[in-house]
């Protein structure tokens, strides 16, 4: 490989999935890892629509949905009274994954890392970046400590490294920081009274508790909030506590068998920067929020697909510092929507004020039922997805989002999510998104556009002969248009590929 040499630090999802991106478009990566062993217990258990989209050009989707539960049932236990939610089937049609995806963690990172091996990218686990330094000609000199001590040179670091990230500490880069008043137990177990057909979920004036029928190490994952310092962290929790949290929900569920447990303490933290010359953060390092929503292992694939492209593709770019910047111009504003949303539904859930618990407890039981007969509750869910599966993201002020010319309206402007959609090719119909399911940038030629020479190999080209005109879209990596021309010969395509460092023509 001749591409940029990149050495990714930490291999959770946002790791392994920016090592896979960046590898794919030609970087030359590494991956190192402080955990030896590869398993470590699930946190996130919900993988949403658009993760599933921006993963499909790196060849993990079918193994992911092959391990997925694609057609969760939810049962929300309101005073007494069971409501019976699916989160499937939702009446979208932009997106070849309308529904939530239930999938531990752990099954996420091992897809993942079976698809960075495939491709001959091992993770080299046991060896933690010690420290670093910069070198005058841009590059950084990385010290690694595993069973021995060694260097390395890197055009760039990607810190990956989750919440008590070293590569921010060493780059120096400030965090704000605040704990939540509430922590959460999670604990695979074994219980009797539980219909293992649903995710079972009750939110009373204590607090929330899901039990999903997904755990690591037993049938049942219980994650319940309870206020902070009920119990040590890092030790077992007795079972006679995970008992009294379910009994507090009320669920009606007798543990007979606890496999493991843990208690969690959560932060809200967001990095002041996501990048300091080639030192780049994403994931966890990034920022970090409460589980409301399942937000947090999500926002971390979509940084890394923003960023994995950028990576690879800067050292071609006419401008690379435009193109590396946009990654925290584009990305963090969308991290501090996530974390305000994500806040006020945790509040919600599990708040410890008056207000909260009474909105719980009264409020929510006297007023779930009323709206569900007067509204749909499938019409409320699909909403409410929408904004959850993250397909709502774009980036229309980016620099990298480019109008060019009063082509017909669409349903899509530059900056947004290229939603998915029939189309007529050569062959027959397609879907756009099965067309856009390899990794690169993707040039959507309108029937009548004149053709681009010196195309490189990573530019895909499709003609849709059922789109009328001369114009032509051009569709980013990470699934968002970058550019839409009226003309597909204006200067401002060659332009747009040449900032996007992949203008055969000008490098080729
Ligand atoms: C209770 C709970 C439930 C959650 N549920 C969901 C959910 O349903 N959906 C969702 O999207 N998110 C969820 N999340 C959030 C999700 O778990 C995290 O956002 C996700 O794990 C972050 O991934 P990451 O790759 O950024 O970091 P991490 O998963 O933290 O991985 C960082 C890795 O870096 C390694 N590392 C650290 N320092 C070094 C070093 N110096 N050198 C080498 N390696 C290093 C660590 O060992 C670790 O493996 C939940 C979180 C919690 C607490």
């Amino acid at each position: 490989m001749s591409g940029p040499r990149i050495l990714v630090v930490g291999a959770g999802p946002a790791g392994m999935a920016l090592a896979l991106q960046a590898h794919c478009l030609g970087a030359s990566v590494r991956v190192i890892e402080r955990r030896p062993l590869a398993f470590r217990p699930s946190r996130a258990m919900m993988l949403h629509a658009r993760s599933l989209e921006i993963l499909r050009p790196l060849g993990v989707v079918q193994a992911l949905l092959a391990r997925a539960d694609t057609a969760p049932r939810m049962r929300l236990h309101v005073r007494g009274r069971d409501l019976d939610v699916g989160l499937s089937s939702f009446d979208l049609t932009d997106t070849a994954y309308p529904h939530l995806s239930l999938i531990r963690q752990a099954e996420v990172e091992s897809v993942l890392a079976d698809a960075l091996a495939e491709r001959g990218v091992p993770i080299e686990r046991g060896v933690e970046l010690h420290s670093f330094s910069e070198q005058p000609d841009g590059s950084a000199r990385v010290c690694l400590r595993g069973a021995g001590e060694s260097a390395a040179t890197v055009d760039y670091l990607a810190g990956c490294d989750g919440a008590d990230s070293t590569v921010r500490s060493l780059a120096a880069i400030p965090a704000s920081e605040r704990r939540y008043r509430q922590e959460v137990v999670l604990a695979d177990i074994e219980v009797e009274g539980l219909a293992p057909d649903a995710a079972h979920v009750s939110a009373g004036a204590g607090g929330l508790v899901f039990a999903f029928p997904h755990g690591d190490l037993a049938t049942w994952r219980l994650l319940a909030t309870q206020p902070a310092g009920r119990a040590p962290i890092g030790e077992p929790v007795p079972p006679a506590q995970l008992q009294r949290l379910l009994d507090r929900a009320p669920l009606p569920a007798r543990v007979t068998r606890v496999a493991w447990s843990s208690v969690v303490p959560l932060r809200h933290q967001l990095a002041a920067h996501y990048r300091r010359r080639h030192v780049f953060l994403a994931g966890d390092a990034a920022h970090v929020h409460s589980p409301a929503g399942g937000q947090g292992m999500n926002t971390g694939l979509q940084d890394a697909v923003n960023l994995g492209w950028k990576l690879a593709f800067a050292g071609g770019s006419t401008d690379p510092e435009a193109l590396l910047d946009s990654y925290e111009s584009e990305r963090r504003p969308v991290a501090r929507t996530t974390m305000a949303l994500t806040d006020i539904a945790f509040w919600g859930e599990s708040g410890l004020d008056p207000l909260a618990m009474l909105l719980r407890s009264v409020l929510v039981p006297l007023g779930a039922p009323l709206l569900s007969t007067v509204l749909s509750w499938r019409r409320m869910l699909a909403v409410g997805f929408r904004t959850l599966a993250e397909l709502r993201i774009g980036y229309p002020d980016s620099p990298l989002s480019v109008e060019d010319g009063a082509r017909r309206p669409g349903p899509v402007m530059a900056g947004e999510r290229l939603p998915d959609a029939p189309v007529t090719i050569a062959t027959g119909p397609a879907r756009l998104h099965e067309l856009t399911a390899r990794a690169g940038v993707h040039l959507l030629l309108d029937r009548d556009a004149p053709d681009l020479d010196c195309l490189p190999d990573r530019v895909h080209a499709h003609r849709l002969l059922d789109r009328p005109g001369r114009g032509l879209v051009a569709v980013r990596p990470d699934g968002y248009v970058g550019l839409r021309a009226a003309d597909g010969a204006a200067p401002s395509v060659r332009r747009w590929l040449a900032l996007a460092g992949v203008d055969g023509a000008a490098h080729g």
